[in-house]
This record gives structure tokens, sequence and C-alpha cells, in this order.
């Protein structure tokens, strides 16, 4: 499938109960030629508002941070587990990742990153590990499929608890060596 297939297939899905709420399907945003792909678990109320992913106060954290090691959205594409915002901004359950997650294959597919970095537990468990502990695994890197992948705390833990910026900090330090290593690698 094209980009533009994809996008137009997915504009009207309603694979799951999501769908019935949805101000707008959230797809994804960025550079779809990047090497690095952010993933995060869902739409909040802004995203959902806007249809663009994490572009309310946790997203602004997120640009703000990623702006500390020089990358912006030209930089990564960036896209979601689930694309229609869950209620209350609740946790995406099992069933409504299993039935979206073909939407985030696809973009993978297009996008060929060498690097995703998972936003949060949601995202690390769905694609990293089942059993993935984001308090005692973040920052560690493992590869899958000839792509690298890592997590870091979702931005909105970190509006929430300051106290974990600094190994974000870090994490984020190390994310960009390794794209210098994947960058030198071309
Ligand atoms: S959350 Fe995903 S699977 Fe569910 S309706 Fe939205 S796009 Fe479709």
């Amino acid at each position: 499938m094209e980009w533009k297939e994809l996008e137009e297939a997915c504009a009207k899905c309603d694979r799951c109960s999501l769908c019935q709420r949805r101000t707008h399907l959230v797809f994804g945003d960025g550079n779809r030629q990047a090497k690095l792909m952010l993933v995060g678990e869902g739409p909040g109320e802004q995203e959902d508002l806007q249809g663009i992913p994490f572009v309310g106060p946790a997203g602004k954290l997120l640009d703000q941070m990623l702006a500390i090691i020089d990358l912006d959205r030209k930089d990564y594409y960036i896209a979601n587990i689930v694309k229609c915002r869950p209620p209350q901004n609740r946790d995406p359950l099992a069933a409504e990742q299993e039935a979206c997650i073909g939407w985030l294959r696809e973009q993978v597919k297009l996008v060929r990153p060498k690097i995703i970095l998972c936003l949060g537990r949601i995202a690390a468990q769905r694609l990293i590990d089942p059993s993935y502990r984001i308090t005692r695994e973040h920052g560690q890197w493992v590869q899958k499929g000839g792509i690298w992948m890592s997590a870091i705390y979702h931005p909105s833990a970190l509006l929430r608890d300051e106290s974990k910026r600094p190994e974000t900090f870090d994490d984020l330090l190390s994310l960009r060596d390794k794209l210098r290593e994947v960058q030198q690698e071309n």
C-alpha cells in the first residue's frame, strides 16, 4: 500500500468502537522518509480536535525535549498505537490496540525507520515486549527485525512527575548517539 491509499483507508476505519466518538482520526505526522519513528499510545483531547499527534501539553513538552538534541518534526515520523481517542484518555484496551495495530505496521513498512522510540509503557509493551517494565527498561536498546528499538517515559508521565526528567534526558542523549550510529552506517 502507498501512503495515499493507506491514509484514505485508515480515515474510514471502523474496526473498533473508538471510531464512534472521534472528532478526527489521528493518522500520523512528520517526515515519512525519516530514520527515526516515534510511537505513542493514542490521541488525547487536543490531538482528537486537531487530527495531529502530540500537539497538546504533552506534545509541547516532547517538542521541547527533542529540541535539546536538535530534533524537530522534519527529523522523525510520529504516530500512535491507536488512531482514535480513548474516552477520558484511558489506556487503549488490548482489543482496540489489536484492531488498530495493522495501520501502524503499514506505516512502519512505508517509513522503513532504522530506529523506533516508544513513548511510554503501552507502546513499549506492544512493540518491544509484552512484559516491558518502563521504570526498569527505559533507555535500553534492543534490535528487532533490523530496527533499533527503545522506550522513554511518556511525556504525560513527565508532566505529572518532573523527577523522571533527568533520566529521560539521559535516554535522549542515548537516542542522539544511536541516530549518529545509524547515520554512519549509510
Ligand atoms: S482506533 Fe484504530 S482500529 Fe479503532 S476505529 Fe480508530 S483507526 Fe480504527
